[in-house]
């Protein structure tokens, strides 16, 4: 088992010595709050996540729910973990006291949802897909639907799901197949498949309200026809009692590399013709509404892949730190005693690179987090303005680049391990196969690299851009006080010059009508971009390191010394990447177009 998902010295670092987190209390909806009391909530989170959740991560990786005589069956510590986790209040960590909520900035309850998905991603899937439904709900549902569904939702005795996804119709929900016919009472009928359904059926609530993305016959082509729907597993009387099946049938259960613990299912609406649905808002909106809540998941899915990650960084040092074997380059006596592998270069660069990904993810999923609560908060529409539309633009790379390279950095951790890496006698390569999933879902990167480059770099001619140009540059103008980090502030000036002539290029090409070579490389814009981003995210850590290591001493003063040189480390050998990236990009070379079919 795990002995730790996370550095909890880093987490207190990143939240509030470079996001100034405790000078969230100054908003009203925060004021009862202060660190002490986010650290208490943290620590309870880590205990919890740690006895309950790490406990059987392994287990439910070996022991997939399984579909016995009409139900999903799946071991018993997944509904005693959810069952604390309910009762402890985590899934009300950012809603209202009212709601019987601790109403915790939305960093912070990231910041917990992190070591959960650290200690055990399948098992908190089922309650963090009802949190996704549940915000979904709260801000379009009619009030009548927040009492019958949403209140259930919130005292932990419904689940919630979201049905996007068809056979047929993945990335591209244009094509969606779900009906909702009109009924006489106001309700609609629902006919149709959704796949890869995450928690789409299981025992572990009273019941499960999907959130259906459908489309009314006769309505508009495309993703302007489609409209959401609320469809429970069982019908709810009007007493707001749970009652018969709503025809909402398990055609089959996906076994999937990783993720083994959540139930992910095809799921048969209407086959009986006697499946209800309740439009959530007006019709033919229902993408707008899903893609509403998309910042907070996108980044949830990046955070989680950090934290596979994070995790897989940990276990990695702590055998890089007790294997013995081989002995330094210059060893000259073949019998004196092997050294810890962590004394190798090859090693160390190891797992200097899982550093540089997984603590420069964890940055930029907090400080898009932090911009939303900013948003939320603040009455200053400017601010507000420029916050949303910056974390718009960062969206797509703190869902793409941390599961890129957190991914990476796992595949890294496998490696330190040698041999013992790829058994399952150890966590790699569990936390290997569930990272696997982060590019592929919530929008794959190649669609998140499409909706930076052709969209978000695009929109408001450039603004959010340059309001991270800015803010790239603020950030160089701290990092300038400290000439221990010269080097690297010429060479995020230099990254910035060649990210923004870049940019240009491919604008140009775009304005000229030149599309597909506009567009053909978008990953290679993403991962240019997002190492851009990543940079300026060590950049920011550094500074406060920097500042911080003078009075520094024992373990802090390593601690800041480390953070110097991870910083060190992505700029050297990560931040140079972007050169031949950004030569490419420029050059809009179409080969990837121009290959023939035929030739592959
Ligand atoms: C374990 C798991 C859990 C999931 N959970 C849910 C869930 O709870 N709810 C839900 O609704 N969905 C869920 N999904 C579905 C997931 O969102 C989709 O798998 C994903 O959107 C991709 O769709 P697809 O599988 O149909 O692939 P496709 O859309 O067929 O894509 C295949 C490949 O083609 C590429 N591609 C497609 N279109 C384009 C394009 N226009 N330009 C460039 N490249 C393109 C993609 O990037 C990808 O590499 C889950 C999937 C998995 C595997």
């Amino acid at each position: 088992m795990m002995e730790r998902v996370i550095n909890r010295r880093d987490l207190s670092f990143q939240l509030y010595d470079v996001l100034d987190v405790a000078s969230l209390s100054a908003y009203p909806r925060f004021s009862e709050h202060d660190k002490a009391s986010y650290e208490a909530v943290i620590d309870a989170a880590e205990r919890l996540a740690m006895d309950k959740f790490a406990d059987h991560a392994h287990k439910a990786d070996e022991n997939e729910p399984q579909y016995e005589n009409g139900r999903v069956v799946m071991i018993p510590e997944v509904k005693e973990a959810l069952s604390h986790y309910l009762a402890g209040g985590f899934h009300l960590a950012h809603r209202d006291e009212s709601e019987g909520g601790m109403q915790l900035p939305l960093v912070i309850s990231q910041a917990i949802a992190a070591i959960f998905t650290g200690a055990n991603a399948s098992t908190t899937a089922y309650p963090f897909l009802t949190i996704a439904a549940a915000n979904l709900l709260s801000a379009y549902g009619s009030d009548a639907q927040k009492e019958k569904f949403l209140k259930p939702m919130l005292e932990g005795r419904f689940f919630g799901t979201m049905c996007l996804s068809e056979p047929q119709a993945g990335s591209s929900l244009a094509d969606i197949r779900t009906k909702a016919t009109p009924l006489p009472d106001g309700s609609y009928a629902i006919k149709g498949t959704k796949m890869w359904i995450s928690a789409g059926d299981h025992d572990l609530a009273e019941n499960i309200v999907h959130l259906v993305l459908a489309k009314i016959p006769g309505g508009p082509e495309g993703v302007k026809g489609i409209s959401l729907f609320i469809v429970p597993k069982y019908q709810v009387d009007d007493e707001d009692r749970v009652g018969d099946s709503n025809d909402v049938a398990l055609a089959g259960l996906n076994h999937k590399m990783g993720y083994r613990g959540t139930t992910n299912c095809m799921l048969n609406f209407g086959e009986n013709d006697a499946c209800r649905g309740y439009l959530v808002g007006v019709v033919h909106h229902g993408l707008g509404y899903m893609f509403h809540m998309m910042n907070e998941a996108r980044i949830g899915v990046g955070l989680g892949a950090t934290m596979m990650g994070y995790a897989g960084y940990l276990a990695s040092l702590d055998y890089a730190k007790q294997r013995p074997q081989g002995r330094p380059v210059d060893a000259k006596d073949p019998a004196s005693p092997p050294v810890p592998i962590i004394a190798h270069a090859d090693v160390r660069r190891m797992l200097l690179a899982q550093k540089s990904y997984v603590e420069g993810a964890l940055s930029l999923c907090l400080y898009c987090a932090r911009l939303l609560d900013e948003a939320q908060q603040t009455e200053d529409a400017d601010t507000k303005k420029r916050n949303l539309l910056l974390l718009d633009l960062l969206t797509p790379i703190a869902k793409a680049w941390p599961s890129e390279f957190c991914l990476e950095a796992n595949k890294l951790g496998i490696q330190i391990l040698g041999g013992y890496g790829y058994t399952r006698d150890y966590p790699l390569e569990r936390l290997y196969r569930d990272n696997r999933l982060n590019p592929i879902h919530e929008g794959t990167n190649g669609i998140q690299s499409l909706d930076l480059l052709g969209r978000k770099v695009m929109a408001e001619k450039g603004l959010a851009f340059r309001l991270m140009m800015e803010r790239i540059g603020d950030a160089i103008g701290e990092a300038k006080a400290y000439p221990v980090l010269e080097e690297q502030v010429a060479a995020m000036q230099g990254a910035v010059d060649l990210l923004s002539r870049v940019t240009v290029k491919l604008v140009t090409a775009a304005h000229e009508g030149k599309t597909e070579a506009f567009l053909a490389n978008s990953h290679e814009y993403l991962l240019l971009m997002g190492h851009v981003v990543m940079a300026w995210m060590w950049l920011r850590q550094a500074t406060v390191a920097a500042a911080k290591i003078t009075d520094a001493v024992g373990d802090d003063r390593s601690f800041f010394a480390g953070k110097l040189m991870a910083t060190r480390y992505f700029f050297t050998h990560e931040l140079p990447k972007t050169g031949p990236q950004a030569a490419l990009l420029a050059s809009l070379d179409t080969t990837v177009l121009d290959m023939p079919n035929e030739g592959f």
